[in-house]
């Protein structure tokens, strides 16, 4: 059995480059259907007291257990993506995050564009990440529900860009959301904290 976690802010924390409306579709629908539907797949079998984490390694690049797999990879994602936000952020790095992607992309400036770049290229439903590839940071994409965490790699943060995290806000402007929630809303102690 998989719950829904808290946000870790207000619905409204967001606003205005993620308004309240949209978090509670995103959160309080999408987020909570994909607990729901993880819920009803695993009820009864050999993943019903597993960890959320263990459902997805167990069910990544099993073709039977593709819907469990979409949908715990979802709630995962989508918990990490609330943590990778909050009011008042983003803009240039703070901490440790700060010297490792100035050497990693040589500025910040240009970080921000290849991580833009990566959400607005990523071609239908799917995420932008940055993420630790065996000690090395990258900037990567996943398609629908995939998850860097079932290949190997661990994320430091992640950008939804599946349509219903921007559409009421900015139509089909994704460009638009990417670089708002870049400039504005990063969550740079939670990336810090990955990083150790
Ligand atoms: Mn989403």
């Amino acid at each position: 059995m998989i719950t829904l976690p808290d946000l870790p802010y207000a619905k409204d924390a967001l606003a205005p480059v993620i308004s309240a409306n949209t978090l509670e579709f995103h959160y309080g629908k999408h987020h909570r259907a994909y607990v729901d539907n993880l819920n009803k797949l695993i009820a009864g079998t050999d993943l019903a007291d597993a960890s959320l984490e263990a459902i997805i390694q167990k069910a990544a690049g099993d073709p039977a257990k593709a819907g469990i797999f979409n949908n715990a990879a979802q709630v995962w994602n989508h918990t990490f993506y609330w943590k990778s936000l909050k009011g008042g952020g983003g803009g240039k790095p703070t901490g440790a995050a700060a010297a490792r992607i100035t050497a990693a992309w040589g500025s910040y400036e240009k970080f921000a564009e290849e991580l833009k770049n990566a959400g607005v290229t990523q071609f239908g439903s799917g995420w932008a990440w940055l993420v630790l590839d065996g000690g090395t940071l990258k900037i990567a994409k996943t398609a629908n529900a995939d998850t860097p965490i079932a290949h190997g790699q661990k994320p430091l943060l992640t950008l939804d860009v599946w349509e219903h995290a921007y559409y009421l806000d900015y139509q089909n402007r994704r460009p638009d959301y990417l670089a708002a929630c870049i400039d504005k809303l990063i969550n740079w102690d939670f990336v810090n904290a990955n990083m150790v």
